[in-house]
């Protein structure tokens, strides 16, 4: 049976009566150990059989789970008789779905376990945020990519929890059904979440960009900024309304800025009628004394320049010390990074945080499970060959690894594929790689729509030549050929009409603001007496 349709079978302990593979079914075979691996939890699942050892301690006590016999060395495959090897990769971002792919040709089983059904190509999302491009373009379902990688299977489902004695991984399935899934090797790439370095109350007033689900409620929120202003009577208020901060001024936050500043002075302005958009204030913001601190000097004040004459007003040394869904305070320091005690605020009903990352909650339950250390930010210090210490066979992998390699999808995607060579060599007894290099082919970031600058290969490249790089090498690495033939067009047409395609809004996304009004949580006087006078209610 499937998934849906309950018990698959427990791990090592093989019990073919009931571990009916889709695959061997399929294809007239046995069941496979890659069948075996995943278990059913779900309460009117399996319940033969009996729990014991650390299963006893999991939500699969009692309904049948039977963890295997512990008879492996770690490190060392333990396959059921017969059976294949079975990885399972927690994470279809960049670094999970390039081992998962780099398995193609092992001799292994591959589950890749994600909590959306896409490959998310985030170095894009902030063109979706701004209506550059569709979401579908930038996220191609997993199943899509993977479709022709016959020894792959891609399961919906939240990882929770690990337990490395029994070698399994705990998830819940989308209607909340424990599942138990069982591994010989383990890969873990759950990337980084946004951090607000301690205050996580200002979540709701200055969202991050890390997933669609963000890129999306940003969108409207952009969008339905220029809605408000529009309808603002108050100056003061249409001023809040076209006011952006974004907070943090790496390349997300200058690729951002650049966009909204764009669509501000370029886009918008032929279609509103009582407010210039022109007027908008684009501010980006970083408490370091320069905007992108990866880049050469000289690149940094290229785009410094070419931010600044698309209207972004950049203001470094400067701290957000509080934020509302009012606006913020700010602290600048002076040039030495001492606080000057001049404290500002800053009415804006838009801000952004592209400021601070922390490890995804995933790597706090790993970091436990195995006893491991992480760094300040929650990541995992792995060994060399990205192993945990003490667990050769578990392995992580991109953002969520600790150390000096950029938190980038290039250190990623080959974290991903020297796994995949790893996990190989060691089933088929090849000698195994000792360590992970990286190789720095660059990096690079855009300013506005024709603008970009790139360091690779030694060379330093800025302007529209920077971009057409940019565009190229993006092109490239987005999966599927379709998403790259619709985002070219999607370019070549903003570029070209200086319109963009994506721009949907309604009333109930518009700023958030009933959403707000619904939390109570607004802090400017009289706001929403204005709003609810507007709409008729009071
Ligand atoms: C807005 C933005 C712009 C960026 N721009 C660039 C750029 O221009 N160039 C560049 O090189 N890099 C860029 N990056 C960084 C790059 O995207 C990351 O370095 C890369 O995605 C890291 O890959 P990863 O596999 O470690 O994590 P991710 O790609 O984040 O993948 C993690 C996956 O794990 C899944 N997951 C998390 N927790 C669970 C769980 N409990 N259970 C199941 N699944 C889970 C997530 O759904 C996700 O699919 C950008 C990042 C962002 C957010």
């Amino acid at each position: 049976m499937d998934l849906a349709g309950h018990h698959i079978a427990p791990p090592v302990q093989r019990r073919p009566e009931i571990a009916t593979d889709r695959r061997a079914v399929r294809k007239g075979m046995m069941p496979s150990a890659m069948s075996d691996t995943i278990k059913n939890t779900h309460p009117g699942g399996d319940a033969s059989g009996s729990a014991s050892g650390d299963a006893s301690r999991d939500a699969t006590a009692g309904r049948g789970y039977l963890p295997d016999d512990r008879s492996g060395v770690a490190g060392q495959p333990r396959h059921a008789p017969g059976g294949r090897h079975s990885v399972v990769v927690v994470g279809g971002g960049f670094g999970g779905l390039y081992a998962a792919k780099g398995l193609a040709a092992a001799p292994v089983d591959v589950t890749l376990i994600d909590r959306v059904n896409h490959h998310l190509f985030q170095p894009l999302l902030y063109q979706v945020a701004t209506g550059i491009l569709d979401e579908g373009s930038v996220a191609p379902a997993l199943r899509s990519v993977l479709r022709g990688q016959t020894n792959v299977e891609v399961l919906l489902a939240e990882v929770t929890g690990f337990d490395l004695e029994a070698r399994t991984v705990r998830a819940l399935a989308p209607d909340d059904r424990p599942l138990t899934i069982g591994y010989d090797t383990l890969v873990v790439a759950t990337g980084v979440r946004t951090d607000y370095f301690g205050h996580d109350e200002w979540a709701e007033a200055a969202p991050g960009l890390k997933s669609l689900e963000d890129a999306r409620w940003l969108r409207s929120h952009i969008l339905g900024a220029f809605e408000m202003a529009e309808l603002a009577d108050d100056p003061h208020e249409r001023r809040a309304w076209l006011t952006f901060v974004v907070v943090g001024a790496g390349p997300t936050g200058v690729e951002l800025t650049g966009e909204i500043a764009t669509l501000a002075h370029r886009v918008l302005p032929k279609d509103f009628r009582n407010v210039s958009t022109r007027e908008a204030q684009v501010i980006l913001m970083d408490g370091l004394p320069t905007i992108l601190p990866r880049f050469a000097e000289s690149l940094r004040r290229r785009a410094a320049s070419d931010l600044r004459a698309l209207g972004v007003e950049i203001r470094t040394n400067t701290l957000a010390v509080d934020i509302d869904v009012g606006g913020m305070t700010v602290r600048r320091n002076d040039r030495t990074g001492a606080d000057t005690g001049l404290d500002e605020r800053l009415a804006a009903h838009t801000i952004i945080w592209a400021a601070g990352v922390r490890a995804a909650p995933a790597a706090d339950a790993l970091a436990s499970a195995a006893g491991a250390a992480r760094d300040r930010i929650g990541r995992l210090l792995a060994e060399p060959d990205l192993s945990l210490p003490g667990h050769p066979e578990v392995l992580v992998v991109g953002d969520m690894v600790a150390g000096e390699l950029p938190g980038i999808a290039p250190v990623a995607m080959q974290e991903g594929r020297f796994v995949a060579g790893l996990i190989e060599a060691r089933v088929t007894g090849r000698p195994s790689p000792p360590a992970f290099h990286y190789h720095d082919k660059g990096t690079m970031a855009t300013v506005g729509p024709r603008r970009a600058i790139v360091e690779a290969y030694g060379l330093r490249v800025g302007g529209f030549a920077g971009s057409v790089m940019w565009a190229f090498i993006h092109l490239y690495y987005l999966i599927g050929w379709g998403n790259r033939w619709v985002t070219l067009l999607r370019w070549l047409l903003q570029m070209t009409t200086r319109n963009r395609s994506n721009r949907l809004v309604d009333v109930e996304h518009a700023a958030s603001w009933r959403e707000l009004r619904r939390r109570g949580e607004h802090t400017e006087p009289g706001f929403w007496e204005r709003m609810r006078r507007k709409d008729g209610a009071g």
